[in-house]
Formats: C-alpha cells, structure tokens, sequence
C-alpha cells in the first residue's frame, strides 16, 4: 500500500444535475447523512464535500444548490453555461473537484444508485485500489425493454474490442492520480466507461441493487441512449472500417469463383452474349471498390486516432528518482566501473 493512502482522504461527490429540482433536496440531505457518518468514523476529512454541477437546467436546480451552498458547509456547486449532455457536465464536475480531493465518487443526482455502498468504495480505496467500479446486481428495476438493449449494447461493445465495465454506470470512485490522467485524454466525444479503463491502475467491483429514480422522469430518452451506444463504439473503436475491408476481400474471392462460374456458363453456350463479361465485371469491381474503401478507411482510422491526441502511456510507480542522480555521483561510478 502506498504511503499516501494511510493519510485521511479528503472525498468529493461529484453529480450532475439537468433540471432535477425534484431530487435534489432529498438527495443533498441524504448525502450529508452519508458524509457526516464517514467523517465521524474517521473515514474521510472533515472538510470532504458534495460538488452539484448543474448542466444549463431549465428549472430551479441551480437556485437550489445555490441555497443549501448558503447552508450546508459540505455542498459546492458549478454551474455549465448551457446543457453540455450528463458525460461533458460530469467530467467539468471531475476535473474542478481533483483541485482540492484526494478521491472522488461520482453519482447520478437521482437517488437511482445505492449511497450505502459509498463506504465501501472507501474502504476498497484504503486498500490500495485507485479505481472503484460500482456494478449493478441485476436489472430487475429495469423495464425488460432496457434490459434487453443494455445487454446488446455490452456485448456489442465487446465484440468491437471496446473494454467496459459489464453493468457498471458512471458510479465510481477514483484517486486524484487517476483524475490527473484523464485530464490528458482530450478527446471531445466523451464516453467516460471506455476511458476509465484505458487509464489502468489498480481497480476493483463493489456491488449494488440500483433503485427506481426517486423522483422526476430520466433524462435519458431512447434518442439519447441510442446516440450515447452510438458514441461509445465510434469513440473506441475502428472495427465498422475493417469490417468494409474483410468484406471487400470476401467478395473478390467470390468474384473468382463467379469468374469461373460465368466462363463455364458461356462456354457450354447457355448464355446470351454480353452475360459472361458483365457478370465478371461487376464481381470484380465491386470487391476491388470495397477494398479500396477498406483501405481508405484504415488510414482515416488512423487519422482519426491521431487526432485524439490520448496519451501513449501512463506511469503507475517510479522508484528511483532520476533528479538525486547528480553530476558528482555519476562521475563517481564511472570511476568505480573504469578501475
Ligand atoms: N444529466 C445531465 N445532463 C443531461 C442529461 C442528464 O447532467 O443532459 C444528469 C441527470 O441529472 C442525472 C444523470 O445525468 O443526474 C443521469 O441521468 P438520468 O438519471 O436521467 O439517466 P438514466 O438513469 O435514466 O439512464
Ligand atoms: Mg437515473
């Protein structure tokens, strides 16, 4: 275990809030709960807190957070300028909150995750785990036609070499370390649960019952869902491209055997003239287009992961510090090695 992890943490829990005027009073006095029993059990800082990012809402969410801000020395708030979508609003509340935590949570605003649970995400961190994934038990709270497309959706995901967390939302808890190196990430088309896991480090799985939401109607309609999958698999990976490429292939093996095929027909004198040559023709062009797509698509590809600029590599632990290596010593041991 580190040295650094036997010292208290400080603990922020970020949430980001789209018109939720409706949860955010029972879920702010829930939270403080939560808070003020972790404190007491020497668990977290006392001056651990609460970070509502309100993302350009309609309704009286910021006038709420802005009150209990008054109020509760443990709510902050952060407020974007217009509706960003819930992964840009989290990632503001993120990135503002690794300025004074050591560990971060993030929650959804409406109640649907089961606070309990925060402790041990906690007591996992204690242990040397810089990344807690909160996983869902089951789906039972789901209605069958979320279940059915939540389960697509993953294996999806897997079959396009997309590593995710199998029913895990962005319920999570992660080190400071952790926030440092997704500031490099930077990417426009967020989608957290592909990052998280590319930065690395030690993780681990606490499980949870997810609730029906408390209150209000989600703010995720099918529209959204579908373009967030959408998102998820364009941000990840480039296997649709390749996928053009193997077909493309497929289909100039094919055009062989529909070459031999026509030449056999024309040759027997069971064709009308033209056919034979038509036919090879557009076998053969077709694959050759395919192809060349397929490989135009490969360097787009590229292109496309180079544009993202994500870092190439992330440092877990250095041992010895380069900078006490200084000039004297090095001279020394070269005396040492030259003798
Ligand atoms: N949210 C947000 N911006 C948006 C949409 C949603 O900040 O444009 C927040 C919302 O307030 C909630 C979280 O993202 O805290 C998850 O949304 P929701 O609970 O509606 O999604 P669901 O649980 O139905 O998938
Ligand atoms: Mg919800």
């Amino acid at each position: 275990m580190s040295q650094q992890k036997l010292i208290l943490p400080r603990l922020f829990i970020v949430s980001p809030c789209y018109n939720e005027e409706e949860v955010l009073p029972e879920t702010i006095s829930r939270l403080t709960a939560i808070l003020k029993h972790l404190v007491r059990d020497n668990l977290i800082k006392s001056n651990s807190g609460m970070l509502f990012v309100d993302d350009g809402s309609r309704d009286n969410t910021w006038s709420i957070i802005h009150q209990y801000n008054k109020s509760n020395p443990f709510v902050c708030g952060l407020k974007l300028a217009r509706n960003a979508g819930h992964q840009n609003a989290l990632l503001a509340g993120l990135m503002a909150a690794k300025e004074e935590a050591d560990i971060v949570i993030s929650i959804d605003a409406d109640l649907q995750d089961d606070l309990d649970v925060i402790r041990q995400f906690i007591l996992e961190y204690s242990k040397g785990y810089d990344i807690v994934y909160g996983v869902r038990k089951s789906r039972e709270t789901d209605t069958i036609f979320k279940r059915t497309t939540a389960l697509a959706f993953y294996r999806l995901m897997e079959k396009m070499g997309v590593n995710v967390v199998y029913n895990h939302a962005d319920y999570r808890l992660l080190s400071k370390r952790v926030l440092d190196n997704l500031d490099r990430f930077e990417e426009v088309n967020l989608f957290l649960r592909g990052l998280i896991p590319l930065i690395g480090y030690k993780s681990t799985n606490v499980f949870y019952d997810r609730q029906e939401r408390f209150a209000g109607e989600s703010k995720y309609p099918l529209k959204k869902m579908l373009s967030f999958a959408f998102e998820g698999i364009t941000s990840f990976s480039v296997k649709p491209i390749r996928f053009i490429t193997t077909i493309g292939f497929a289909l100039s093996v094919l055009s062989v055997v529909m070459a031999s095929y026509a030449l056999v027909q024309k040759l027997i004198g069971n064709v009308i003239s033209g056919w034979a040559s038509i036919m090879i023709s557009i076998w053969f062009i077709g694959g050759i287009q395919l192809i060349s797509l397929g490989l135009i698509g490969e360097y787009v590809g590229k292109i496309y992961k180079e544009t993202k600029r994500r870092p190439r590599y992330i440092v877990d632990e250095r041992l010895s510090s380069f900078s006490s290596i200084n000039g004297e010593e090095i001279k020394n041991r070269e005396l040492v090695y030259h003798k």
